[in-house]
């Protein structure tokens, strides 16, 4: 099936990146037009801001709702800019397109939803308005395409993607694990579909953005979302992760677009793939490591030593066999594993001898 994607309507001298920028919720009234004029004057045309908050538990800031509408028309009306925000329901449609909001999104909670989505799609059925579909938390391509689908089957022609990153149960480095290869395959699917970057909740640390825009530039996204607060410290929500208008503007200044993307962009995700599995293999070593470590504690306390031959023997044997099975040279893999036994052994001596 085919997307209908148009572009999003924007004066032709942004064609990319596409830059979104805004707090990550509307506070008052004060914190949404000093962070608009702040964005406005360093060229920004499209600001966002959550009226309503999903909120993973009860008692965060949800959102002012309605009440903080009219402070998005006053954006609008003040410098210009477009206006963006999240809705979740068919009543945040109607209030949103009440007050003259541009440009709406769908979060990664709802996109997760399929009867969400549905309400939503049949709220905006004959309404032409911009609707950027975040993934969903978990990694599911099918269900993010499900969600487009949906609202392109509702007739909602202007849509673009936003890849903010997928929910683990270990918060490494990442508030969310990027997995590219999921942005790029969907890339791949629907080359005419715009993806945008939202290196704010895939960070979730301010330090990470500049690096996380880049990588994306890199991939070939059309554009980013990123979370700009006048006062970044006091946010009510997502304190971390919110730069100032004027650091933001810093981090664009400094993106290396490259306009022969297209030529370079083949190698360019190939290597993310292999970063991305590199990252993989090293989380498994790490939790391969950790188990390594609790079966030293079980030795110790049942007086066993560190090294079971049978059981080494039999791990190089079967994954050696394996490793031939999968096209690689049994010999190699005999070595990967009598490496990571090695130091499996040194942390369950170390474990032993404490
Ligand atoms: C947001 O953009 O403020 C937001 C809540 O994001 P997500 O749906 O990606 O968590
Ligand atoms: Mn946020």
């Amino acid at each position: 099936m085919e997307l209908y994607t148009l572009p999003l309507d924007l004066p032709s001298d942004l064609e990319r990146p596409i830059i979104i920028a805004g707090p990550c919720a509307a506070e008052t009234e004060e914190q949404v037009m000093t962070t608009a004029r702040q964005l406005a004057e360093k060229g920004c045309h499209m600001f966002r801001a959550g009226v309503w908050k999903p909120r993973t538990k009860p008692g965060g800031f949800e959102g002012h709702g309605e009440k903080a509408l009219p402070w998005m028309k006053r954006v609008k009306e003040e410098t210009g800019m477009l206006t963006a925000t999240e809705v979740a329901t068919p009543e945040h449609v109607e209030l949103a397109l009440k007050y003259g909001i541009d440009i709406l999104w769908i979060g990664a909670r709802t996109t997760a939803n399929p009867f969400a989505v549905q309400e939503l799609a049949d709220s905006l059925r004959g309404i032409d308005v911009p609707v950027l579909v975040k993934n969903p938390v978990n990694p599911d391509l099918e269900l993010w395409i499900g969600a487009l689908l949906r609202l392109n089957g509702a007739g909602v022609k202007r849509i673009a993607a936003i890849h903010r990153g997928f929910s683990t149960i270990d918060h490494k480095l990442y508030r969310n694990i990027p997995l590219w290869h999921i942005p790029i395959e969907l890339h791949r699917r629907f080359p005419n579909l715009p993806i945008l970057c939202d290196p704010s909740h895939m960070g979730g640390r301010r330090d990470l953005i500049a690096t996380l825009c880049q990588q994306a530039m890199d991939m070939g996204f059309h554009g980013l979302i990123v979370e700009s607060h006048c006062d970044p410290d006091k946010a009510w929500s997502d304190a971390n992760q919110q730069v100032t208008p004027e650091v933001l503007d810093f981090i664009v200044e400094h993106l290396i677009i490259r306009d022969n993307v297209e030529m370079t962009e083949s190698l360019l995700t190939l290597r993310k793939q292999i970063d991305e599995m590199d990252d993989q293999l090293m989380d498994l070593l790490t939790r391969r490591m950790r188990v390594s470590r609790e079966i030293a504690l079980y030795k110790r306390e049942h007086n066993m030593s560190v090294v079971q031959t049978e059981r080494y023997t039999e791990i190089l044997d079967k994954r050696g066999a394996q490793g031939s099975l999968c096209g690689m040279d049994g010999a190699f893999i005999r070595r990967v594993y009598e490496a990571i036994h090695e130091e499996s052994v040194r942390q369950q001596t170390e474990i032993i001898n404490k």
